[in-house]
């Protein structure tokens, strides 16, 4: 599932690419995502032009000339590809679920399960506003994690999921972090000290910019909006490696299910 990094990084391609142009047309090949698309999507989108376009969480947010948001999440397997003319490329493009025309060049939201979904607004829909800290904002600190950590006795891997209460964290970059910090998963997170959150918000932030930097990561779905792969998954330090040797110790890595999640930890390096 793309998560932070991977909206952050489509976020930036689709600002250079998309900002100014205009939509001509909408085409949606499935009205029923995991939210049905806007009955008036494609009456509210014609003609606008594109002025912003922004991440919150794991949302992008594209503000248009009339004033109103139109909102793109990508579920699991959710992929934006973006082609200035359509060429043999894009008409080899499989499970479009949506397509735009712009006045210079044509996005499509592709979507092989379907749980992505896309929205229109006028007014800050609920799951926005309720969304909880970007981490990798200066108002994210280890101070505020233990705010938040002091108030439930969930596992602290669960609670780093909660995406009211931290926005665009999923499960590949929980793992990290919680190995990065040697913090075992399943504790309790209103064990966690001071010092402990200082060191885990900080994790957060050098394993979500990591990310950003390698391009992301293509586990399956994931691409870039030219198609490109992202490299983070070649640099996992304990997501998905399951059997193999830890990279801080010589033990091998663990693997459990939490919360109906797969996850990775050292039993040595985060005892
Ligand atoms: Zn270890």
């Amino acid at each position: 599932m793309p998560e932070l990094p991977e909206v952050e990084i489509l976020s930036r391609q689709l600002k250079h690419h998309l900002i100014g142009r205009v939509i001509n047309k909408v085409e949606v090949h499935s009205h029923k995502l995991r939210k049905p698309v806007p009955a008036t999507l494609q009456e509210g989108l014609m003609g606008n032009e594109i002025k912003s376009v922004n991440r919150m969480g794991k949302f992008l947010l594209f503000k248009l000339s009339l004033g109103q948001t139109l909102v793109m999440h990508l579920g699991m397997t959710g992929s934006l590809r973006f082609f200035s003319t359509c060429s043999t490329d894009c008409h080899d493009l499989k499970h479009i679920r949506v397509k735009f025309a712009l006045d210079k060049g044509v996005l499509f939201f592709c979507d092989v399960r379907k749980f992505g979904f896309i929205d229109l607004f006028n007014n800050f829909p609920s799951y926005l506003k309720n969304l909880g800290l970007e981490p990798l904002t200066d108002d994210f600190c280890g101070q505020k994690l233990f705010l938040i950590t002091k108030k439930t006795t969930k596992p602290i891997k669960t609670l780093l999921l909660e995406q009211n209460k931290i926005a665009g964290i999923g499960n590949i970059y929980a793992n990290e972090a919680l190995f990065v910090s040697n913090i075992n998963p399943f504790r309790s997170a209103a064990s966690l000290s001071l010092a402990e959150c200082e060191v885990l918000s900080q994790s957060l932030k050098t394993v979500l910019i990591k990310s950003i930097e390698l391009g992301g990561s293509s586990m399956k779905d994931y691409c870039h909006l030219d198609g490109k792969r992202g490299g983070y998954q070649n640099h996992f330090l304990i997501y998905a490696r399951s059997g193999l040797q830890c990279k801080k110790c010589d033990n091998m890595i663990s693997s459990s299910v939490l919360a109906g999640r797969s996850t990775f930890f050292c039993k040595t390096c985060q005892g």
